[in-house]
């Protein structure tokens, strides 16, 4: 069995619902596919947090309902693994109900058109002619199968990013090496003593509990506390057995609301976010912010971006790779340069220690407004001359060395994303740039050459 529409979205999470909701707004006939069913549709493992600027965009298009937030939030409280410091870093956010988010979404996209097809599971392209035509999916209830037929498909299906990755042989199909995901567990809990100021979300860096990432604490309430951690997936360390060892003990927990694990790409741009008929959004494009793992917001920005060129590509009836490599070029210059500078410093970072990390949170190498930029905008030239005059008189200069080098090549490197090419013409010549600039940061701060999936 066959259905037609003008684009097919794989997917209803954050990035494929809005993706929906946009292209059913602009006129077109889009099925919205998803997995999960009934109550379960909106459930979505995540530490929930959501930066103010996301939302305000947003609400350029779609305004969100009041009560998808939780809690407003102030400000990031950064530990170091000593606990003896402690960096209160500005930001406005909430931590949402990503429940009542992620159905509201959806509901949204329904509203706004789009023929929401729950229980389904994509589980590949239809591809003619070198070109992806449509999704084969299975429908869960019955075990039948259905081909969903479209000019676009729009795979949104999540880190697992089930259809892009199913083209073989295709840009678009790059794999994720486990140097590039983070595994993560968390837990929704109910605890018996309130957590001081409840307005800051917390992140431990800690190399022992979570190498690689960092835990964390969002408060939903001060007594109702998103809890989790990532750890670097290279490491093939199961995130809830250390979460089970060195985190829960540090709470009276009264109750249970939800638990879950889950991998979340954390690592530059992909090569390319389109195909021939085919874009990939939010965790399946790998467009999560590298330094601390949030992708909502990128889930959000992918799916505006990628609908703007998808209604392009109707006005002029053409669907090729060359007609969508817009949108790559658009995510390049929005987010894409900055996020490679912060996997830049992803990298740098998780090769310091717990010392290492105690020495520069206690010394503030970073003041707390600086930290903020780095997290949520990229790099700029003023810390580099910052770091510069402090490698004079600060005492660990093989430490100062690695920071300043690793902002140097973040500089470079973003340069090198903002100057993505215009077409595909240029793509593996540039890449070849990136690689060769990659791999020198790499051998600088001792890690070994990208490593290919
Ligand atoms: C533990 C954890 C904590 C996190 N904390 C934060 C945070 O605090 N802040 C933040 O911004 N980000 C956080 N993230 C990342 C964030 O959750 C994701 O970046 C974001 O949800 C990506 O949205 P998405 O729509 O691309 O993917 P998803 O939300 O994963 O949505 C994908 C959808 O596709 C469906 N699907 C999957 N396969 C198929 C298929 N074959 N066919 C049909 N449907 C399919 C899924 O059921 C799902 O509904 C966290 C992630 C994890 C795992």
């Amino acid at each position: 069995m066959s259905e037609r529409f003008d684009v097919v979205v794989a997917g209803a999470g954050t990035a494929g619902a809005y993706a929906a909701y946009l292209l059913a707004k602009a006129g077109f006939r889009v099925a919205l596919l998803e997995s999960k069913s009934g109550d379960q549709i909106g459930v979505k493992t995540c530490g929930d947090g959501l930066g103010l600027h996301h939302v305000e965009r947003m609400s350029k298009n779609l305004t969100p309902n009041p009560k998808v937030f939780q809690n407003k939030i102030e400000g990031v409280e950064l530990f170091s693994p000593d606990e003896r410091t402690r960096l209160v870093v500005r930001g406005e956010g909430y931590v949402l109900d990503r429940f009542a988010w992620g159905k509201w979404l959806v509901e949204e996209a329904v509203r706004a058109g789009a023929s929401l097809f729950e229980g389904y599971t994509a589980t590949g392209p239809i591809v003619e002619n070198g070109a992806v035509v449509g999704v084969k999916a299975v429908d869960r209830k019955t075990g039948s199968a259905k081909e969903f037929l479209a000019k676009v498909v729009a795979d949104a299906t999540g880190s697992a990013a089930v259809v892009r990755t199913k083209l073989a042989g295709w840009l678009i199909s790059e794999p994720l090496h486990p140097e590039d995901v983070s595994h993560a567990y968390r837990e929704i809990v109910y605890v018996e003593e309130p957590v001081e100021n409840p307005q800051y979300i917390k992140i431990y860096l800690d190399q022992t509990v979570s190498p690689g990432g960092y835990w964390w604490i969002f408060p939903r309430s001060a007594t109702m506390l998103n809890v989790g951690l990532g750890i670097w997936g290279i490491l093939k360390q199961n995130p809830r057995t250390s979460y089970e060892k060195a985190i829960l003990p540090r709470f009276k927990v009264r109750g249970k609301y939800h638990i879950g694990g889950g991998f979340i790409p954390t690592r530059r741009p992909l090569k390319s976010l389109v195909g021939n008929g085919i874009v990939a959004l939010g965790d399946a494009a790998a467009a999560v912010n590298p330094i601390h793992g949030g992708g909502i917001g990128q889930a959000l920005l992918t799916a505006e971006l990628s609908s703007r060129v998808i209604a392009k590509a109707f006005e002029r009836g053409d669907f090729s790779e060359s007609a969508l490599w817009e949108y790559n070029v658009l995510y390049m210059r929005e987010w894409g340069y900055r996020q490679a500078q912060l996997d830049v410093l992803r990298l740098m970072l998780q090769t310091l220690d717990n010392d290492d990390l105690n020495f520069g949170l206690s010394r503030r190498i970073l003041t707390e407004d600086e930290i903020y930029h780095l997290a949520a905008k990229g790099t700029n030239l003023s810390l580099l001359d910052k770091f510069r005059v402090m490698m004079q008189f600060l005492g660990r200069p093989a430490l100062l060395k690695k920071l300043s080098t690793s902002i140097q090549y973040a500089k470079e490197i973003g340069d090198l994303y903002l100057a993505y090419p215009e077409s595909r013409e240029g793509l593996e010549r540039w890449y070849a740039e990136v690689v060769k600039k990659y791999n020198e940061f790499r051998e600088k701060i001792g890690l070994g050459p990208l490593p290919t999936a």
